[in-house]
């Protein structure tokens, strides 16, 4: 298949996909009736700068109109910052693969396994000539959190280095720190609607900063990124927030039974407070394993970020109805493995 037309991360519709750290509800109805109602106004533009959206993030992120950012998607954001601030990057690993690969110079603080992949920010070193430390809280792919709102001396001690503060998870759990800009002109927080929200295919993220930086990104924007029905779903989805919630308990529930399950298959599974978890294949390595699983057209992303052995996964949970699917067909790998392996 022609390679531009598949989606993200090289995937089709097709399947189950764990790979894109994707919420597997769909969005609330709220949002979706919402962007309907757009459709039809599509004949107008949209405004420029979001203002109507801007002033529900204001309010739900306690944080004025003139310290938020918004652009189409998170990573566009992010890509921005790094083109900024980005030429000493300071990363903790492993992180959020898109670090990875637009960092030019950069050194790392390692999370273990030895210590579950959790870490006391404290703890945390930072290069002298470091210009972009980010902290992705909680982390992806590691789903743990980091307690930077309540470490501030760090921040203290590098006045010469941009905090960037990867909130794309927030919502499901940790201390947002957005009230830190107030304090800090080198803290920057970037936010989405992807996750928590469902909104993925909308695209639409935002920023949170000191005033400078926000009217520099505003003024280098793209004219009018986001589309009329992409603003009305997150603005619909901010409204019900309650709705919004109630899907993030029941994700976490889900994970805690999927992760139970893949345990009792062997697989070792590393705490989480969101809805994807670091698991550990026994017996085969983890790009095996996920050949193994993408030929019964389910794609789950392995992780070969330096500091890990070669059988670490994400996984994610998807719907009751898949997980028990993804957890078939896990059987199934390993018991034919486990047949490769005796007739050898
Ligand atoms: N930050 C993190 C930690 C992510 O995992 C992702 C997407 N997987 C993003 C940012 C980008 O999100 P988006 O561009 O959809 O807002």
């Amino acid at each position: 298949m022609d390679k531009s037309r598949l989606e993200k991360g090289g995937f089709t519709l097709k399947g189950i996909n764990l790979a894109l750290c994707e919420n597997p509800l769909p969005p609330i109805d709220e949002a979706i009736e919402a962007a309907k109602a757009q459709t039809f106004l599509s004949n107008h533009y949209t405004d420029p700068y979001s203002w109507n959206l801007k002033e529900r993030i204001s309010d739900y992120v306690k944080v004025p109109v003139e310290n938020i950012h918004i652009n189409a998607g998170s990573e566009l954001i992010l890509r921005q910052l790094f083109l900024r601030f980005g030429r000493k990057v300071h990363l903790i690993s492993p992180t959020y693969y898109l670090f990875e690969e637009i960092a030019d110079r950069k050194t790392h603080t390692f999370l273990t396994e030895k210590e579950d992949f959790l870490f006391d920010i404290r703890r945390l070193e930072i290069p002298k000539d470091t210009t972009l430390a980010v902290i992705v809280n909680l982390n992806n792919p590691t789903g743990t959190v980091f307690d930077i709102k309540d470490n501030i001396p760090l921040i203290d001690k590098h006045p010469d280095t941009i905090f960037l503060i990867d909130e794309a998870f927030i919502e499901f759990g940790g201390k947002p720190a957005a009230d830190l800009i107030f304090e800090y002109r080198n803290v920057i927080i970037t936010r989405t609607f992807s996750k928590a929200f469902s909104l993925a295919g909308c695209r639409v993220g935002y920023a949170i900063a000191d005033k400078e930086i926000v009217d520099n990104l505003n003024n280098h924007n793209d004219a009018y990124p986001l589309a009329r029905t992409a603003e009305a779903a997150a603005m619909a989805s901010l409204e019900h927030r309650n709705k919004i919630q109630e899907r993030v308990v029941k994700l976490k529930e889900l994970t805690t039974d999927f992760a139970a399950s893949l345990q009792d298959l062997g697989i070792k599974t590393f705490p989480t407070e969101t809805y994807f978890f670091l698991g550990k294949i026994p017996h085969m390595s983890a790009d095996e394993f996920t050949k193994a699983l993408s030929e019964k057209d389910i794609h789950i992303r392995p992780l070969h970020q330096e500091g890990l052995g070669n059988n670490f996964l994400r996984f994610a949970t998807s719907t009751a109805e898949n997980n028990v699917r993804v957890l078939d067909a896990i059987k199934e790998v390993f018991t034919n493995k486990a047949g490769r392996v005796s007739a050898q």
